[in-house]
């Protein structure tokens, strides 16, 4: 049996010349909430977009690794701030033997579809969809 690590940290820095860092490699995510693989396939998504015309030219500078970063910091901070909330409210508390009663927060959610919709659309797609530009889409 092989125990997997769990960390929730990311890189203050996710590029150097010639080397860019996305997905876990950048910010590696907990299993709370299932967000970490549609984090990941973002940052994919959005490195492929943002160096593809760099990569084209075979000249690809720190700016545009920057560029993907920046692009990517905020929703990765967001998810891992939610994560970490979780970890510290539900977690912490089960693994201590309490009790992890469900905040007022969580049970407005629970009330309310529109909100259970922007939780299933934050979790799905999160805060900052990327799309693949048209040429790389199938007849774009
Ligand atoms: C226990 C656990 C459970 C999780 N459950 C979920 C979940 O249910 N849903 C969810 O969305 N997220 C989950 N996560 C988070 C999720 O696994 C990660 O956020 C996600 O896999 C990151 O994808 P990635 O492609 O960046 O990295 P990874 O999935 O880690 O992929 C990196 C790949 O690179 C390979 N590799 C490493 N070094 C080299 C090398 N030198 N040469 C070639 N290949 C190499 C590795 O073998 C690996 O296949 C979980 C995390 C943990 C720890």
């Amino acid at each position: 049996m092989k125990l997997l690590d769990v960390q929730l940290n990311r890189l203050r820095r996710w590029y150097s010349d010639g080397v860019l860092c996305i997905g876990d490699a950048a910010h590696a995510m907990s299993p709370v909430g299932g967000i970490g693989i549609n984090l990941a396939v973002a940052d994919a998504v959005a490195a492929a977009r943002i160096l593809a015309g760099p990569l084209r030219t075979r000249r690809v500078s720190t700016r545009p690794l920057a560029r993907v970063q920046t692009r990517r910091w905020a929703p990765t901070a967001f998810l891992q701030a939610v994560q970490r909330a979780i970890h510290a409210r539900v977690v912490a508390v089960a693994m201590t033997g309490g009790d992890p009663a469900p905040s007022r927060a969580v049970q407005l959610v629970g009330r309310s579809r529109p909100l259970r919709r922007v939780l299933a659309y934050l979790v799905a797609i999160g805060p900052l969809p990327e799309h693949a530009p048209d040429y790389a889409r199938r007849g774009g």
